[in-house]
């Protein structure tokens, strides 16, 4: 069921597909806020008086691929074909971030942009932070052009380990260098999980960009604290 109304799909499937979603996983759709995705760095400090935007109300805010929020019951929703999900928690000040990473955002290093925020705006350390990556597409299928390449190589110098090339091929694995810009800003690598999950490998069970051949539905990743 795809949860983009940024797709060409009806608002009113895509809602009734929220409300499927809210069904199944016990969480009030009037508590989700849902991002309008723009691939770029921009992130949104939202709070309960958010709640519901994006989906069964106007949002009060722009362009983000990022929520912030240290209010419970306040669900964050981005959503994903085959772009990264980040998820950051602070367990000691209670604080939750996600964040849309496609390769874009990753360039402009928008996972560390959003620790950079919970420190600055919640008072949050770096060794509290959790960070968990959800589904994504991978090192074995992106492939890119040799500029993009090349962009990446230049603004990456220290992580070798996430290019690959040959035979005119050019390949990034853009978790490693997620998981990277994170360490910089201070997380420890035993606080951070990645589901290792490939969205191409895996298009039948998830909805992937690349594996639809650009016809495709769009998943969600959410997270909301509760106590
Ligand atoms: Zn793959």
């Amino acid at each position: 069921m795809n949860l983009s109304f940024q797709r060409d799909d009806s608002r009113e499937n895509v809602v009734r597909n929220f409300e499927l979603l809210s069904e199944n996983i016990g969480i009030p759709i009037e508590n989700m806020v849902l991002t309008r995705q723009v691939h770029g760095s921009d992130i949104t400090l939202v709070n309960k008086k958010h709640s519901g935007m994006g989906i069964i109300r106007d949002r009060t805010f722009g362009d983000s691929d990022g929520l912030i929020t240290s209010d419970r019951n306040v669900a964050l929703v981005t959503f994903h074909a085959d772009c990264v999900p980040v998820y950051l928690y602070d367990s000691s000040k209670k604080v939750i971030g996600l964040v849309h990473s496609g390769w874009r955002s990753t360039l402009q290093k928008i996972s560390a942009k959003a620790v950079k925020i919970m420190k600055e705006n919640f008072n949050c350390v770096s060794s509290d932070i959790n960070a968990v990556i959800g589904p994504c597409i991978r090192k074995c299928c992106f492939e890119v052009g040799k500029d993009v390449y090349e962009e990446f190589l230049n603004t990456f110098p220290g992580c070798s380990d996430a290019f690959a090339s040959g035979g005119g091929k050019w390949k990034i694995d853009l978790v490693n260098i997620i998981i990277n810009t994170l360490t910089q800003e201070g997380l420890s690598y035993s606080n951070i999980r990645d589901i290792n999950r490939c969205t191409v490998c895996e298009k039948e069970l998830f909805f992937s960009h690349r594996g639809g051949r650009s016809i495709s539905g769009t998943g969600a990743a959410l997270f909301m604290m509760t106590e």
